[in-house]
């Protein structure tokens, strides 16, 4: 059997007719950037978050940088983040021409861990942009307490948990900003790339949406900006996708479940841990080898057996060859969980549309190189 990472292609075959209307209604309008179904899009997008504004922008790395810049962050300024996170969250904040500060990860949920974040505030901090890795919430109580006590701005970085919740907390709810990412392979994705930042600041608001445009408001007035716009196909693909995004979270829900279920008693590699309340969308559903000489055996015996698992991220940024590149960085203390978990992650194939067979296989197939290792 061969089971893939990603599953575009069944999920665009489910819900064809709808994408297809919104593609062809996008089309014979002749309105394809900063159209109308641009704006249904937002719309429907600050509707779901529960937030006043969003704004569609090119991509989920533009979306942070803008917010930054929205927020007049920028050269001489930290801003801090975590070491495992995707690559483009620190490269945003270099875009923005900020230093980055790396902190740790919480051990259990590879969020960043709010207790390593103090001892990383210095008079230049002006910002932390938390990620809700691999689709969990991090702890924003904790998060949004530090940052009101030394009065920092909060970004939270949103491209791999769109529906997620936390424990008595929604997403963006107290943040300057969250932003987002829809290249295909996030939980929302579209035929390309996309991202958006949803904020109820107004201010906020207007900022991008002249930043993602030459800095226009108005025809013919500028201010600097930049070409940064979610294009009106995608925004129909993005607005049909959006009434299935809480079904599909649920569906990837049910996945892991089965996966932990059928995982349990593993002795070579710990599961996802869900924090207590927390809606987990598992962007990723990853395990840990105990050992990291595992890893990358477990990975080949998988790929060998037509499972597609994949590592996210087995370099962290720090370790990536030349980093800092000429920018500001600074590491914040031991990385040493962030460290454990580049060598140690394994992220088994996580889409809605898996079927019940596909999962069972994996999980076999798991166990099996589990049993052969003792
Ligand atoms: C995907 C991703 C981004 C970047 O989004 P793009 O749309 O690819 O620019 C940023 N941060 C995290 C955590 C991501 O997973």
């Amino acid at each position: 059997m061969k089971v893939s990472f990603y599953g575009h292609v069944r999920q665009y075959n489910n819900i064809k007719a709808e994408i297809d209307a919104n593609l062809k209604e996008v089309i014979e309008s002749g309105a394809y950037v900063m159209g109308p179904m641009l704006k249904r899009f937002e719309t429907e997008l600050a509707t779901f978050h529960g937030t006043k504004h969003a704004i569609g922008v090119g991509n989920g790395t533009d979306a942070i940088w803008m917010a930054l810049m929205a927020l007049g962050i920028g050269p001489g300024d930290e801003v801090i983040t975590h070491a495992n996170t995707f690559f483009a969250t620190a490269e945003a904040i270099w875009i923005a021409g900020a230093t980055a500060v790396l902190v740790d990860c919480c051990p259990d949920t590879k969020c960043i861990d709010p207790a390593k974040i103090e001892a990383a505030i210095t008079p230049k901090t002006k910002a932390i942009i938390p990620v809700h890795l691999y689709g969990q919430c991090a702890d924003m109580p904790a998060i949004w307490a530090i940052a009101e006590k030394h009065n920092l701005q909060v970004i939270e970085d949103n491209a791999q948990a769109i529906d997620a919740a936390g424990s008595g907390f929604k997403i963006g709810e107290k943040s300057a900003a969250a932003t987002t990412s829809f290249i295909i392979q996030k939980n929302l994705g579209t035929f390309g790339d996309g991202g958006a930042v949803v904020t109820n600041c107004a201010e906020m608001d207007a900022t991008i949406r002249k930043l993602r445009n030459h800095g226009s408001a108005a025809r013919n007035v500028h201010s600097f900006g930049f070409n940064s716009r979610l294009d009106d196909l995608h925004a129909g693909v993005l607005s049909a996708k959006l009434k299935h995004i809480h079904a599909w979270n649920d569906n990837r829900r049910q996945w892991a479940a089965r996966y932990t279920a059928g995982l349990q008693g593993a002795r070579n590699f710990t599961l996802p841990v869900e924090r207590p309340g927390y809606r987990h969308v598992y962007h990723l559903y990853v395990i840990e080898t105990k050992n990291p000489a595992h890893r990358d055996q477990l990975v080949q015996f998988l790929n060998d057996n037509g499972v597609d698992a994949k590592t996210h991220y087995s370099i962290a940024i720090h370790q990536q060859e030349g980093y800092p590149w000429g920018k500001d960085a600074r590491i914040a203390g031991s990385l040493e969980n962030a460290e454990r978990n580049a060598a140690t992650c394994v992220s088994l194939p996580m889409f809605p549309e898996l079927t019940a067979e596909e999962v069972d296989y994996v999980i076999a197939k798991t166990k099996e190189w589990d049993a052969a290792n003792a």
